[in-house]
């Protein structure tokens, strides 16, 4: 199977530090690649990350704040440039629309960029795009303004056991036709395979903490989501609508995440270990088994093995 991989490209929320750039994480997934959010820098951090912006077929952006959005026209640029002719689509709330097509409408004219509004509820995964066999959605989560969180879900399916192959006398092209015909020499597809469950990916990126948070993080294998705050700083998270490292982990537990990745980290905060730390004692504190991941800068982070 190709890789499927979060490259991670910006971890800064509101200004870029000498460390971190703006938000920006590109998905790997199968041959194709989705960039989520694009802040100032991210056509920089692109290269520096060794990504090859002609595989990205579409940007989703959460919401406009200029930390998630500035760095559309760049990277479309970019891409103008190393795939002339090509076209793109930028997914983005309905809200923030106006914004997305002023973005795109200064980019390099060799690219076609489609600007593509969701009208997002906090109740339902309201569907965006097919990505490579998987679904993408995206619900509203709870900001200043509109954000969405996204979520790619690969359905369900069945994968054979290659004892029970063995056993049942199948092997090379009949392998394929029991695929395609369902049942071979008395043999069904059930009799020699397995379920396998589709993996999921989910971002969410500025938010309160809000049960819709649990949806879009639900069942996830990786899921990228802010902590803005330490826990200490919680009346400004409250304040400005964000979550603590905490709460992120916390709603990770309840989501049942696998891998949880950290990012989106206020510039007041100097010890990324401190993220670290407060994530994993809120999620000993409901015993709950996720991998943390706080985020730097040009880290690559897999998505876990099927389960
Ligand atoms: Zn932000």
């Amino acid at each position: 199977m190709s890789a499927r991989e979060l490259v991670v490209l910006g971890t800064a929320s509101q200004a870029p530090t000498r460390t971190r750039n703006h938000n920006g994480y590109l998905l790997r997934w199968d041959g194709t690649s989705v960039l989520f959010e694009a802040g100032e820098g991210t056509q920089r951090q692109m290269v520096l990350a060794g990504v090859a912006s002609p595989r990205v077929e579409r940007i989703c952006v959460s919401h406009r704040h200029g930390d998630h959005c500035l760095g559309v026209p760049g990277v479309l640029a970019r891409m103008a440039l190393d795939a002339p002719g090509r076209t793109v689509t930028v997914h983005g709330p309905r809200d923030a629309e106006a914004h997305l097509r002023a973005l795109a409408s200064v980019a390099d004219a060799d690219v076609h960029a489609l600007v593509e509004a969701v009208d997002a509820t906090h109740d339902a995964d309201v569907p965006v795009a097919g990505v490579a066999g998987a679904r993408l959605s995206a619900r509203l989560l709870d900001h200043r303004v509109p954000a969405v969180g996204y979520r790619l879900a690969e359905p369900d399916g069945r994968r054979f056991v290659p004892g029970a192959l063995a056993a049942a006398g199948i092997a090379g092209p009949d392998v394929g036709r029991l695929q395609r015909e369902g049942v071979l020499r008395g043999v069904r597809l059930a009799d020699v395979t397995e379920p396998r469950p589709g993996q999921v990916f989910a971002i969410a990126m500025d938010t309160r903490d809000h049960p819709a948070l649990d949806a879009v993080l639900r069942g996830a294998d990786l899921a990228v989501v802010e902590a803005t705050f330490l826990d200490r700083d919680r009346d400004l998270a409250e304040r400005y609508a964000h979550l603590t490292a905490r709460q992120a982990a916390t709603a990770a537990a309840r989501a049942g995440v696998r891998r949880l990745v950290l990012t989106h980290f206020s510039q007041r905060y100097t010890d990324p270990g401190e993220f670290a730390a407060e994530a994993r004692a809120a999620l000993a504190d409901v015993g709950a088994d996720v991998e943390v991941h706080v985020a730097a800068d040009l880290d690559v982070v897999p998505v876990p093995a099927r389960r």
